[in-house]
């Protein structure tokens, strides 16, 4: 089956062009396996007459690098082969089953319903005795626990919320392990918990040692126990989360701590959310039936993902469900926010309950993107004008709706961004640019699908779920010392000690 797929790679990529680099170089059986089991390539639909082109495989190597945080060629070059081989964890990197709802939101497992977790190691290693290897899961899991106001006790038999097993080859649970390197270890999200180390691996507790053959077990169990407490992998090379094998192991990644205060610390957030209406209502806004508790309710800015974010006439304007806060500058908030949206923009239809996403036009009047396409043309003192759909930016009809839009002072055209791609708009001349649309990858280092983009002072700012980053026009790529937390940084929120080392770091 395998070689049929690979015939056909070498016959597409012999009547396309574009696709040298595959032609060339078709991945290697192993290789495709390794792009399906870890959610770069679709699994083959039912029988072997489903092929993968050049395309759609150059498209999954482009996946995989930028995941890898390579430079995205699309092709097998030596570095991206190398990566094949690379001690690594066992768990998918992406979420590629069709039936996986498109989510703006961060791709996150579930939390543990308790706070209060058990562990156990049933066994250790041949190299690697099981007290030595307790000592270890106790050092890593209090690595962990601040950051959910978690607490973890070891039990010494029966079974432990998390239990860590060294087992090789076929185990059972369908995820086979593969004799000494690649694949070191897997674990499973909560309630299940398990964590699995292959048992064929060389494993040491002394991560200074220089020994190819030897895997660091400490290493690999901080990575672990992150995705036991329902940690996803990260793109973030820094980052404990990043799927390939790194030492030494020394401290959590602010991505790391932002992912578990995602899942641990927004308690406030999922109570209100749970009480909450469906967000879509027909029934005008003064008819609603509200009970006392949603009157109340009012979003913090620091404990939700607003929706998007905007800079209109020179103030920072923060959408939230359907409300919206106005800052004047970072952190300084103007007084009387936040306010619900339809009290600031007039004339907006009322059963509109969220936007999607706001930019300002070069003469000064506001057009809101809601759900779907269309949007709504405000003058520059919020009143309606007018209401058109994205045909009038001529974006393609099969476009459902798109996620950020925003004016560059760079080269003043306006960039409408549809999760993975982008066009440019002409306002001047009344049309879009040729050549568009183009991938959100070409903006290196900048994340996608992107809750906001906005000119701040000159410099582009890129939100997404609680970070952000700032974009170098000139080398077109994010600035390294990115992502920020935005809630500490723009909205004056209270930081942790982590979190005001990290901001405090000789940063830009
Ligand atoms: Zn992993
Ligand atoms: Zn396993």
């Amino acid at each position: 089956m395998y070689l049929k797929c690979v015939l056909c790679v070498i016959y597409f990529s012999v009547v396309t062009s574009r696709t040298i680099y595959v032609e060339l170089n078709p991945p290697s059986t192993e290789q495709l396996s390794f792009l399906k089991k870890y959610g770069y390539l679709p699994e083959e639909q039912g029988d072997a007459d489903f092929a993968y082109t050049p395309q759609s495989l150059s498209e999954a190597l482009r996946k995989m690098q930028a995941f890898a945080g390579l430079p995205e060629t699309g092709a097998l070059d030596d570095d991206t082969k190398k990566l094949f081989r690379t001690k690594r964890c066992g768990v998918k990197d992406i979420d590629s089953s069709p039936s996986s709802p498109r989510s703006k939101r961060y791709i996150l497992q579930q939390a543990w319903d308790k706070k209060h977790i058990t562990y156990r190691v049933v066994n250790g290693s041949s190299t690697l005795g099981k007290s030595r290897v307790e000592q270890l899961m106790e050092v890593g899991l209090e690595m962990w626990a601040p950051h959910g106001a978690l607490s973890f006790s070891r039990v010494d038999s029966g079974r432990g919320d998390i239990q860590v097993t060294f087992v090789g080859g076929d185990h059972g649970d369908g995820f086979p392990f593969d004799g000494p390197g690649r694949v070191v270890a897997h674990a499973f999200p909560p309630p299940h918990g398990a964590m699995h180390f292959d048992d064929d691996e060389l494993w040491g507790d002394n991560p200074e040692e220089d020994e190819e053959d030897v895997t660091d077990f400490f290493a690999v169990a901080v990575h672990e126990i992150g995705h036991a407490l329902g940690m996803s992998h990260s793109n973030v090379k820094a980052s404990v989360m990043y799927p390939y094998y790194q030492v030494p192991v020394e401290r959590l990644h602010m991505d790391d701590i932002l992912g578990m205060q995602e899942l641990y610390l927004k308690d406030q957030e999922e109570l209100v959310e749970s009480t909450e209406s469906p967000a879509v209502s027909l029934v005008p806004r003064f008819t609603k039936a509200a009970s006392e508790e949603e009157e109340n309710y009012m979003p913090d800015l620091c404990m939700t993902n607003y929706d998007t974010l905007q800079v209109i006439h020179g103030k920072i304007f923060v959408f939230e469900e359907e409300w919206v806060w106005v800052l004047r500058d970072r952190n300084e908030m103007e007084d009387g926010y936040p306010q619900r949206f339809h009290d600031v923009f007039r004339g907006l239809p009322s059963h509109v309950s969220i936007i999607k996403t706001i930019y300002e036009k070069q003469n000064g009047n506001i057009i809101i993107f809601l759900l779907g396409r269309a949007y709504w043309e405000f003058d520059t003192s919020f009143r309606a004008i007018k209401e058109g759909t994205l045909s009038d930016y001529s974006i393609p009809e099969e476009v459902s709706e798109l996620t950020t839009v925003f004016l560059s002072n760079y080269n003043n055209k306006t960039y409408l961004i549809e999760d993975e791609r982008y066009w440019r708009y002409d306002e001047r001349a009344g049309g879009m640019d040729r050549g568009f649309p183009k991938e959100m990858s070409m903006w290196r280092l900048v994340p996608y699908p992107v809750d906001a983009a906005i000119i701040w002072q000159g410099d582009t700012y890129f939100f997404q779920g609680p970070r952000f980053w700032r974009f170098d026009n000139e080398l077109v790529q994010a600035h390294e010392y990115y992502p920020l937390p935005t809630a500490q940084v723009w909205f004056h929120c209270q930081s942790t000690a982590d979190m005001d080392r990290y901001i405090t770091n000789d940063g830009p």
